[in-house]
């Protein structure tokens, strides 16, 4: 069994800025994460750009250089990984976190690979494992994708693109771009009020044009090899449909954290229980960092207004619980 001051789960951009201050203080650490390097950024889609300028997703002061204001996912990937390698991290990847117990004043880490003891441990998981899914029939069929890579496999066929948000306007624009013939199922009445400023536009004239068909205040019930049945205001109808591409958001593995001990708040937006001064939750020595906060406000967190919490958990570990 490994003994460490500090345990990190995952590898995100919040873990590694976790990561870069247990160095700072000479703690002994480990960030364990469960597949690659900053693995939600690595299953981003190919073509993505941030809505967030470079210096804004900075860890640590550390200059991120990116040849236009708003960086590329793959700008992202160099940044994190420049920063992780030359800064000669301590990150296990490929060993995903099962358990997390507290025992007496320590806790006891199980993974894929080990067993661990740590004085402390930050969860910084993120939310981009668990899609939320439509829960409609036919969901299951291998047409049928909640992530979205690139546009080349769609080119001349017939999809559905579910959800209004950036991912799915991203991919709307980038598939009818590429030769797919789209159509949105949005189950509001417009596109998403927080779609980049200077997206927005775009994807509304297009639907205008009639270049992508958008149906509105509209959601698929069923999932069929061919088509997909829709109800709209005006009724059912079908579509003649070859893929599906549910972009509805993701939520965090409350599973793993209600496992660990934490409490969540009583309404459906299931925020996890922390001290905004600290960011240790309602177990003493256990924090929480990054996105995961938000619960199901998932947009609330992101980089740019979360990376402080790294700072936060230091500056507690030190001050008040010496190690
Ligand atoms: P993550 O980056 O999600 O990292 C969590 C890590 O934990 C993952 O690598 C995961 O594999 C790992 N993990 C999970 N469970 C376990 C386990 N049990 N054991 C081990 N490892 C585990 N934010 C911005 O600031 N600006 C933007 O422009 C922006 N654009 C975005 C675009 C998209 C499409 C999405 C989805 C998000 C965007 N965000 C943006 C939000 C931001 O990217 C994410 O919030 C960011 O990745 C959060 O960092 P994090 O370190 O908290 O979590």
């Amino acid at each position: 069994k490994t003994d460490l001051d500090i345990i990190i789960i995952g590898a995100g951009p919040i873990g590694i800025a976790c990561a870069l201050e247990c160095k700072k203080h000479n703690w002994n650490y480990a960030v364990i994460e469960k597949g690659a390097l900053t693995n939600s950024l690595f299953n981003y889609p190919l073509n993505m750009t941030f809505f967030s300028t470079s210096e804004k997703l900075e860890i640590d002061d550390i200059p991120f250089i990116s040849n236009n204001p708003k960086p590329t996912r793959n700008e992202a990937l160099e940044y994190y990984r420049r920063v992780a390698t030359s800064n000669q991290l301590n990150i296990k990847l490929y060993e995903e976190v099962a358990t997390i117990n507290k025992v007496e004043n320590h806790f006891e880490v199980i993974t894929s690979k080990s067993h661990y003891k740590a004085k402390k441990v930050i969860i910084a998981t993120g939310f981009y494992d668990i899609p939320n899914l439509l829960n409609v029939p036919g969901e299951d069929l291998p047409k049928v994708f909640h992530y979205y890579k690139e546009a080349h496999p769609f080119t001349l066929q017939n999809i559905a693109v579910v959800g209004a948000s950036n991912s799915s306007v991203d991919a709307a624009l980038e598939i009818y771009r590429k030769g797919g013939n789209v159509t949105m199922i949005v189950r509001g009445e417009s596109i998403g009020e927080r779609v980049k400023y200077w997206v927005r536009p775009d994807i509304i004239n297009r639907i205008e044009e009639g270049s992508i068909k958008a149906y509105f205040n509209s959601e698929i019930i069923k999932i069929e090899k061919h088509q997909i049945t829709v109800k709209t205001p005006d009724g059912e109808i079908i579509l003649p449909n070859d893929y599906v591409v549910a972009l509805t958001g993701y939520q965090p593995n409350f599973k793993f954290l209600n496992k660990a001990g934490i409490e969540f708040s009583k309404d459906e937006r299931h925020i996890p229980f922390y001290d905004d001064k600290t960011m240790e939750s309602n177990i003493k020595g256990l924090y929480l960092a990054g996105v995961i906060c938000g619960g199901m406000e998932t947009h609330k967190w992101f980089i740019e207004n979360s990376r402080i919490h790294a700072k936060m958990i230091a500056e507690h570990i030190k001050l008040k619980q010496k190690l």
